[in-house]
């Protein structure tokens, strides 16, 4: 037997083992977080501190509340934007999610790259005028959910 099948046989135990109920076929929220490698652990910590453990979806574009608006400068993206729209009504229809949970964070390479330097004293609230920017975007196309967001900062180093 191949490795591959060994794996797709012993599915329902490793859903068991991380928490996760396959009957159910509905979660509570949507992740929407940045590709970013060093804020996974407090992403972690932000499921386990609401208790979301088996019970989210994810989706994961750069710059978080970010990624799905950029359409201006030398590089828009478009297709940033419905991939994101795409999933968020994926999430809704499948699994019935109300809530979709924006975690952005500090120190975000896809604001420099696509916004320029940022003056840290103004990060935050910058981060806070794309949020609201999200927000309107989802009211404009009419999906009906509650929407929260927070920014990380990077105070764990995983490699110590
Ligand atoms: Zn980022």
């Amino acid at each position: 037997m191949s490795d591959y099948a060994k794996s797709i046989k012993d599915l329902p135990e490793v859903f068991q083992a991380v928490g996760i109920n396959k009957d159910s076929h509905k979660a509570q929220v949507l992740l929407l977080t940045c590709i970013d490698f060093r804020f996974f652990d407090e992403v972690s910590d932000v499921i386990r501190s609401r208790k979301l453990c088996g019970d989210y979806d994810h989706v994961i574009v750069a710059g978080a509340e970010l990624g799905p608006q950029i359409d201006f400068g030398k590089e828009p993206k478009p297709h940033w934007k419905q991939f994101f729209l795409d999933h968020l009504r994926l999430a809704k229809e499948l699994h019935e999610i109300e809530q979709l949970l924006v975690l952005g964070h500090e120190d975000c390479g896809a604001y420099k790259r696509f916004l320029g330097p940022i003056d840290p004293d103004k990060e935050e609230e910058i981060h806070t005028m794309y949020l609201e920017k999200l927000k309107e975007l989802i009211r404009q196309e009419g999906i009906d959910v509650k929407v929260d967001g927070f920014m990380l900062r990077n105070t764990v180093d995983c490699r110590n």
